[in-house]
């Protein structure tokens, strides 16, 4: 750690790298204000335009005004409330599993699934391109960790074929979130199962967006279900609402209910939020209209940016990166983008490898057809 902290943070001001806190004064949406100037911005994970949903703000006052805000303790105290318990039961039967448990995070159940179920003489064999939580879960618990190349299955099962380990996981990103490609599921099952491992599902960009009733990357898997997969979907990107839930055999989540140290030895999420998640799971199901229009919008970016200097990655999800390469002018684009009123964050390393700085365009079903042409002129006018 620096002992300096003001030149530390100087030395990332000089090398373009200094974050900072943007302030947003609206809602969630197509349009957002940041910082008191109106954008179209394409820079949140709200695909199916869920955010700011009145259906589900009304859900959670409702219950607020029930059961208040605070739940006064964790869940193996008095925390475990009734809504929470209805979620679980509804997400489980939802997405095709036995049982299911209800985190405050996405980063807070990757963290406590993959400590609970691996240790030291453990092996976790990872997608190089997989999310922060997850690298951070596999360094914590201790065990090997493994990264495999993005994608690369041939170079997993070498890997699975040689090692010895207790427990071996498999852990992926279903959709990867930088570059919005996919994970190769069905045969990362067949290598689970041929090779007696746990396979680790992070669903966060395919909850909501993927199947034909949004239930996730499981829609496209065979069934019956394997007995060691490991369903995790997260509620603050297409569900609009917030927190995340593992689903997976009944032992499975027993276990956790006894080991997960980020599930035990916290405070149970507020249970108006139990009551938003499960108004956003009825908007879900009922959201086939909202995907068509997302796929039809995925469309229309990808045709027109063909006239575009710069490449989009093969990507079919909302997520459609437009790779720019050097971060400058990633850095440059952004701006000027911004000056325009259109808000689309460059994406630089360490976030990315070095050289793939891109302009990271995240669709949602609150988009319209001008909006994507209003971005696609602004970029056709830099180039
Ligand atoms: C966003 C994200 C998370 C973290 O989920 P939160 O609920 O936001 O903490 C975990 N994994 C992936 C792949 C993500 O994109």
């Amino acid at each position: 750690m620096p002992t300096d902290l003001t030149a530390a943070l100087a030395r990332l001001q000089e090398d373009g790298l200094l974050r900072q806190r943007r302030i947003t004064e609206s809602a969630q949406g197509a349009r957002v204000v940041i910082d008191g100037r109106e954008y179209l911005s394409f820079a949140s994970n709200d695909y199916l335009g869920l955010a700011a949903h009145p259906d589900i703000a009304d859900a959670a006052c409702e219950a607020a005004r029930k059961f208040g805000i605070g739940v006064g303790a964790s869940h193996l105290l008095t925390g475990h409330h009734a809504l929470h318990d209805a979620f679980e039961t509804a997400f489980a039967r939802f997405v095709g599993l036995e049982s299911a448990l209800l985190f405050s995070t996405g980063y807070m159940a990757n963290l406590g699934v993959i400590t609970s179920l691996t240790g030291r003489h453990d092996a976790i064999f990872a997608d190089r391109l997989n999310h922060a939580s997850l690298v951070d879960a596999a360094r914590l618990s201790g065990a090997d960790h493994l990264r495999y190349p993005h994608n690369d299955l041939a170079d997993l099962e070498r890997r699975l074929a040689a090692s010895n380990a207790a427990t071996k996981l498999i852990v992926t990103d279903t959709v990867f979130s930088m570059d919005g490609d996919t994970a190769r599921v069905p045969e990362l099952l067949s290598l689970a199962e041929k090779y007696d491992a746990w396979l680790y599902l992070d669903d966060a960009h395919g909850f909501g967006v993927l199947g034909e009733h949004g239930q996730g990357i499981l829609a496209s898997c065979p069934l019956p279900l394997f007995h060691r997969l490991i369903y995790l979907a997260t509620f603050g990107k297409a569900a609009g609402v917030a927190g995340a839930a593992v689903a997976g055999s009944t032992p499975l989540i027993e276990y956790l209910v006894n080991r997960a140290r980020t599930w035990i030895y916290t405070t149970a999420q507020p249970p108006m939020l139990a009551a938003a998640a499960l108004k956003s799971l009825e908007l879900i199901v009922a959201g086939g209209a909202r995907r068509d229009r997302l796929a039809m919008l995925i469309m229309h970016l990808r045709e027109r940016a063909r006239r575009l200097p710069w490449p989009l990655l093969d990507s079919s999800t909302p997520i459609q990166p437009l790779m720019v390469g050097d971060n400058t002018t990633a850095l440059r684009l952004s701006q000027q983008l911004a000056e325009r009123g259109i808000w689309l964050p460059a994406i630089r390393p360490p976030t990315v490898p070095e050289g793939t700085a891109r302009l990271r365009i995240s669709l949602s079903a609150a988009h319209s057809l001008e909006d994507i042409d209003r971005l696609c002129d602004a970029l056709e006018a830099w180039a």
